[in-house]
C-alpha cells in the first residue's frame, strides 16, 4: 500500500461527505495533523495523518512539490 503524500494546494475528494455535503477537501496544513478547508462550505478541520490517509478517496489536483511555504512553525 503505498503512502499517500499530502501537499500544501492539493485537493482531494474524501469518502465521507461533510454535513454540508461537500467531498471536495483542500490541504492547508501539514505535520502529523492534516489541515483541510471544505471547498463547498470553507469550513476548516483537522485530521490525524493516518486518518486523513483513510478517508482520501482520490487526488484531484497536486499542490507543488515545494510546498512548505505555508507550514506551520509550530511543526
Ligand atoms: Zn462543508
Amino acid at each position: 500500500m503505498p503512502q499517500l503524500e499530502f501537499r500544501i494546494g492539493d485537493v482531494v475528494q474524501l469518502r465521507k461527505p461533510h454535513p454540508c455535503g461537500g467531498t471536495i477537501w483542500k490541504v492547508v496544513r501539514l505535520g502529523a495533523d492534516i489541515g483541510f478547508v471544505c471547498a463547498t462550505c470553507g469550513r476548516r478541520v483537522l485530521l490525524a495523518r493516518s486518518t486523513a490517509e483513510r478517508r482520501v478517496k482520490k487526488f484531484l489536483e497536486h499542490g507543488p512539490v515545494i510546498g512548505i511555504a505555508f507550514s506551520d512553525a509550530a511543526d
